[in-house]
Order: structure tokens, then C-alpha cells, then sequence
């Protein structure tokens, strides 16, 4: 895992807490400087979920028995679409741990 700027330094994001999340380094890697995204389904460009201002089940949903996500706002499949959160590797890793019983994370 990675401290990432939700707002990047390029953008006049600070170095204080409520703008650093911990993100994997491939999901880092797919927000890179972006602070927005694409509704895939509207198109609308809408700001990227921000972890530290709002509550990730309003905006996403574990489907899939786990494997998945699915947003359920414009925000969320935004997000999902630009970190590519439902990528092979991602949704291989899950299916492994929901049969060990490690996931989708109690709230
Ligand atoms: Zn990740």
C-alpha cells in the first residue's frame, strides 16, 4: 500500500491528513493526477470518491458474492471505472479471499 494525495501536489493538494488515502500501488497508479472522471453510464465528469469526505456503501456495493464492485452513484461508477477497480487481477485476488473468509469487508 501506498499514502497517496487525493488531491495530487500538482493540483495544490497539501501533505495534511484529510488529503492522503492508502491506495495499492496499481489503483495509485490508475488515479495518477486525476481528481476527476467520466459516469461511464452519462458521462458526466463528476470529482473522484473521496474516501476522507464520503461514505464509501452510499456510493458502492459489493456484487458478484464479493468480487466486484458496482457503483451505485455516478461518483462511484466514475471511480470504479477510472481505478479500474474491477480488474482480472483485483477480482481474482477477491474470489480467493471471500472463500477464505477474509472478504467483502464487514462495515
Ligand atoms: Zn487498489
Amino acid at each position: 500500500m501506498e499514502i497517496d494525495h487525493i488531491v495530487p501536489e500538482a493540483h495544490g493538494g497539501t501533505t495534511v491528513e484529510e488529503n492522503l488515502w492508502l491506495a495499492c500501488t496499481m489503483c495509485n497508479l490508475y488515479k495518477g493526477d486525476q481528481t476527476t472522471a467520466n459516469d461511464p453510464l452519462g458521462g458526466e465528469v463528476l470529482a473522484l470518491f473521496n474516501p476522507r469526505a464520503q461514505e464509501w456503501s452510499e456510493h458502492f456495493a459489493w456484487v458478484d458474492h464479493g468480487a466486484q464492485i458496482f457503483g451505485l452513484t455516478a461518483v462511484g461508477r466514475a471511480t470504479t471505472a477510472a481505478l479500474r477497480l474491477n480488474r482480472s487481477l483485483l477480482v481474482t485476488s477477491r474470489r480467493k479471499w471471500v472463500s477464505a473468509g477474509w472478504h467483502p469487508p464487514k462495515a
